[in-house]
């Protein structure tokens, strides 16, 4: 392969050498001679011949010697960006990010570009085609038309401008619709982009007389004002602050103050906010407030689009970049703030290729750039709870609600013994009732979609599997099919039992179809909405559901774990948890974390209007001690106890483990190839770095392979990664490597 690493002979080429990052799984740099014309510098695109084609790739060093004979280097064929794409801080956070994830830096690479930008074919700045929504438009739904109605919608929860880009990547059969809206004037077309929160306007000018006062008229209360002077009385540089705010402390404004402050110091800033379904108007709201020109870099945003925000940040005229997860790489050479707003949310960490958490890189890069990084959270994880109380995070505590309104009122429904009527039992139905007569609206929690989990026939005890997972297809009954939520295979529904030809099988267990179901028949003069990602894929239904919540036409709410992250609903006042039980089962050592910090999340929902929340929760078993903390709505306590067992059964955070997972088409030889694994590792495993494993995987089966782990843990970081960086490389060269699917994962979240 030209252009590869060390090991030739030959005469060792000497002159400007350029050490290139490209994409693909090799852990090394390439060398390669300039192009023709000036010499690029670290941090430009290159474009270059690799293997027999042609790749972009960028420039991460210059050398005066390649280990290559001068006759294997081959030259670039040019450079991409007269000005370097990446500044020096940037191309630190990839080497650093490559290093620890254990995973080769061109592919870290390729996951901090956007497609466009890393194919080097990224539009020019302002050639987008934006629609501007009129004063018409503003002012009216088509009733009869409620695709229509949608994308006005779309348009006024993004401040009335929005680029054809994102619209396209909304609403699929956007032409029609923009051209039927474009007929009655309600929308119009204009080729430059319009200043507005996705459109990074001119930097420079504006920027000081905009931020001057604070645009939110708001008074801090005093927990505000002491978290602000706290936060800004750390020594300049490098810190990491913990934000453990409960829900509706006002955390929103204390970042927008920070940034506001970096605005006025001329500095760049990044919000990231976790990947939910609402970010894109999360998103738009925060961006209206912010008085300079805005990147938002989410998965609602077209690939255009997304390339040309991160350029415009790139290049310093965005000044503040709000992102979910991949948002973390954008380039900023200004950076002086970072924040993660619901620090411990899963999403932060990506599931697929580099396992990075977003959360994690920012405290590296705030690292790398010397600047500030907030983690705010009600509910913070226990990785970072645990550098709180070591007091390698400063920890800022506002345990009261802004507005002096009484945290929810929160009580256990005993449910052992009780007649359940699709889940709900008497106790749970009958303050529901109190709630709708006072003129209330709820908020019914089932993390389960679909109408049943299982599909079974009363005559021969036939279930529906999965034929590709070890797993039950849910019945989903308004779409009439049956659907496994791990491959997302279908079938259709059957009308006979397929083994025994008998009746057609029945549902066992509830979602949230059948919940809906058992309202109508309960309540039928009420007016219930179903919010879970199958009743909002449509695009714009999100929207006009939650505008129905707003205005209290829903008065009740049967959503999943989608609809308790963040929302800030006022009217609502009853929050009822079906079913809190799951997740006291699970072998999943942070499952009860995780049950504390939806419980706490969900209970947030209410009470913050004028009247007070009630939160009730459902249980088989309402002695279990995680619920004496959710009961007086308190995390700290939980927290310390928690990290109390971690340390004493060795867990993390008190330990630090990576998980190497295999899966292959039969069942033996990801245990197999696991197995050769440990073997090369046990050779040097010292005291401190212990493997377990390797085991199947909880499902043992997905998506039609058989999967298995083995875990990796070590009493210090150090140790674990030294250790890592003699195994890994050995790991690709073993015989059963090429026969499995596998990967590291450093700081697994999903263990099972
Ligand atoms: P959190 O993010 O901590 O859950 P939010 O930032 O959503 O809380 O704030 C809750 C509500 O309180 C929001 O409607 C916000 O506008 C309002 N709010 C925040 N700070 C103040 C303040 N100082 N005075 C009055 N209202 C405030
Ligand atoms: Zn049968
Ligand atoms: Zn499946």
């Amino acid at each position: 392969m030209p252009g590869e690493g060390a090991g030739s002979t030959g005469d060792p080429c000497h002159g400007p050498i350029l050490r290139v990052a490209v994409d693909t799984p090799v852990a090394t740099l390439f060398d390669y001679l300039p192009p023709p014309g000036p010499l690029p510098s670290p941090g430009s695109r290159l474009r270059v011949p690799f293997a027999r084609r042609e790749t972009i790739g960028v420039v991460f060093e210059l050398a005066n010697h390649s280990g290559l004979g001068s006759e294997r280097l081959r030259p670039a064929l040019a450079c991409h960006d007269p000005q370097p794409l990446l500044g020096r801080a940037d191309l630190a956070l990839i080497a650093r990010a490559s290093a620890y994830y254990h995973h080769p830096i061109g592919e870290v690479l390729a996951t901090a570009l956007p497609a466009l930008v890393r194919q080097g074919r990224e539009p020019s700045a302002g050639t987008a085609r934006h629609w501007q929504l009129s004063a018409a438009g503003a002012a009216t739904r088509p009733g009869r038309a409620p695709r229509q109605s949608a994308v006005l919608d779309a348009f006024a929860a993004a401040g009335g401008c929005l680029s054809e880009d994102s619209l396209r990547a909304r609403f699929p059969d956007l032409p029609r619709l923009l051209r039927a809206l474009a007929a009655k004037g309600w929308v119009t077309a204009s080729e430059s982009a319009p200043a507005s929160p996705e459109v990074p306007g001119p930097p420079g000018d504006g920027i000081d007389a905009q931020i001057i006062d604070s645009t939110s008229g708001l008074l801090l209360s005093p927990d505000q004002q002491r978290v602000l002077e706290a936060v800004g009385a750390a020594p300049p540089g490098h810190s990491v602050h913990l934000l453990e705010g409960v829900t509706g402390s006002g955390k929103t404004e204390i970042y927008l103050r920070l940034i506001e402050t970096a605005l006025a110091e001329r500095r760049q800033s990044l919000l990231l906010v976790p990947e939910i379904a609402l970010s894109d108007q999360t998103l738009a709201t925060l961006a209206e407030r912010i008085r300079a020109p805005v990147a938002l870099l989410h998965s609602g945003v077209g690939d255009a689009d997304r390339a040309r925000a991160w350029m415009a940040a790139a290049r310093g005229e965005a000044r503040v970049v709000l992102g979910t997860r991949s948002a973390v790489w954008t380039p900023l050479p200004d950076l002086g703030l970072i924040v993660v707003d619901e620090e411990h949310d899963a999403s932060f960490k990506q599931g697929e290729g580099l396992r990075y958490s977003a959360r994690d890189v920012a405290v590296l890069r705030g690292h790398i750039a010397g600047v500030p990084v907030v983690l705010g959270s009600a509910t913070p994880s226990l990785e970072t709870w645990a550098n709180a109380r070591r007091g390698r995070y400063r920890h800022h505590r506002m345990p009261a609600r802004v507005v002096a309104r009484e945290a929810p009122a929160v009580e256990l429904a005993d449910i052992r013994g009780q007649v359940l009527d699709g889940g709900l039992g008497p106790r749970l139905l009958l303050t529901l009732a109190r709630t709708l007569t006072e003129g209330g609206q709820a908020l019914i929690f089932l993390n389960r979609r679909g109408y049943a989990p299982v599909l079974m026939c009363h005559a021969c005890g036939w279930s529906a599997t999965c034929p590709r997972c070890d797993t039950h297809l849910t019945w989903h009954r308004e779409a009439d099919h049956l659907r496994c939520h791990h491959c997302l295979s279908q079938r259709r529904t059957p009308q006979r039992c397929p083994q025994c030809g008998g009746e057609a099988p029945t549902a066992v267990g509830h979602g949230t179809e059948r919940l809906m179901e058992v309202l109508a028949r309960r309540f039928p003069d009420v007016p219930a909405l179903r919010v879970d990602t199958d009743s909002t894929r449509l695009a714009g239904r999100l929207a006009q559901s939650l505008a129905a919540i707003r205005s209290g036409a829903a008065r009740i709410l049967v959503g999943t774990q989608m609809l308790t992250k963040g929302h800030h609903f006022p009217g609502l006042t009853l929050v009822a948890v079906v079913d809190a039980d799951d997740r006291l089962y699970s072998p999943d050592f942070r499952a009860r974390e995780r049950l504390v910090q939806l419980l706490l999340q969900v209970s947030g929902r209410c009470g913050r209007g004028e009247h007070p929340g009630r939160v009730l929760i459902q249980t088989h078993h309402p002695d279990h001690a995680v619920f004496s903390h959710v009961l007086r709505g308190e995390y700290a306590p939980f927290a310390d106890a928690e990290l109390a067992e971690r340390e004493r059964l060795g867990l993390p955070p008190r330990t630090f483990a990576a998980l190497l997972r295999a899966e292959a088409m039969d069942a033996g030889t990801p245990l197999d190839f696991l197995e050769s694994a440990r073997q090369l590792g046990a050779v040097s495993s010292g005291q401190s770095v212990r493997l377990l494993g390797p085991i199947p995987s909880a499902m043992a089966r997905r998506a039609g392979r058989h999967r298995a782990q083995l875990w990796i843990e070590a009493d210090t970081r150090d140790a674990l990664h030294t250790w890592l960086r003699g195994w890994v490389p050995g790991i690709g060269q073993l015989a059963l490597a090429r026969k499995v699917r596998w990967v590291l994962d450093i700081d697994p979240q999903e263990v099972l």
